[in-house]
């Protein structure tokens, strides 16, 4: 059975998650998408929780077996993805999928699913402003966080190949922007 997408993309450090967990909290059928590694589980990490943990030869058959919605080699012989199972797991149970992905990923997974899918692009209002959050976040050496930024400038460009742009300058206003849109995609 057929359902409805949600994609989330942006740059790090634009608010994706901070928007997805609240439309969670809102919207009881929305769940989240569980996606297929070829790494190790991380210290706490279970298998069905934060990923599906495959071998990498398991990860290559089923790729070989059209089994995916989207993968990606993220890092060599390190593999990322959706797959189908993940989907139909989800649908069946009358739930609509959610996606925190980055914008190669949600560029992707829009072409997939077309009108099924509403894709949003979060942008925050200025690279300066993106920066200034990711400082403030905390979890990032600022090494990683100028890593973050530069790659900021190349994922703007995608930005129009989403159904919208969510700009995420006041939060209220962006919360409220994003609810608007999943309601109205919902309905
Ligand atoms: P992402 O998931 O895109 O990397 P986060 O949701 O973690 O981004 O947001 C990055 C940081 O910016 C977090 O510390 C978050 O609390 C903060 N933040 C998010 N949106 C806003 C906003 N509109 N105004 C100020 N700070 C924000
Ligand atoms: P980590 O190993 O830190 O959990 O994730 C590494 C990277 O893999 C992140 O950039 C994340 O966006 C990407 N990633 C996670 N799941 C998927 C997926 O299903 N598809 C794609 N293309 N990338 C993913």
């Amino acid at each position: 059975m057929d359902g409805k997408v949600l994609i989330f993309s942006a740059p790090s450090g634009s608010g994706k998650s901070t928007v997805v967990s609240h439309l969670l909290r809102l919207h009881p059928e929305l769940e989240f998408s569980v996606s297929a590694t070829s790494r190790k589980p991380r210290g706490e990490e279970k298998n069905g929780v934060e990923y599906w943990f495959l071998t990498e030869e398991k990860f290559r058959s089923l790729i070989d077996a059209d089994k995916f919605v989207e993968y990606e080699e993220v890092y060599p012989g390190r593999f990322y993805g959706t797959l189908k199972s993940e989907v139909e797991r989800i649908w069946s149970k009358g739930n609509v999928i959610i996606f925190d992905v980055d914008v190669k990923g949600g560029v992707n997974l829009k072409k997939y699913f077309g009108d099924k899918a509403l894709s949003v692009f979060i942008q925050a209002p200025s690279v300066e402003v993106l920066r200034e959050r990711l400082i403030s976040r905390g979890t990032d050496s600022m090494e990683d966080i100028e890593k973050r930024v530069a790659k900021a400038s190349e994922e703007l460009t995608y930005a129009p190949l989403f159904d919208r742009v969510l700009v995420n300058d006041d939060l209220s206003t962006a919360l409220a922007e994003a609810e608007e849109m999943v309601s109205g995609f919902l309905k």
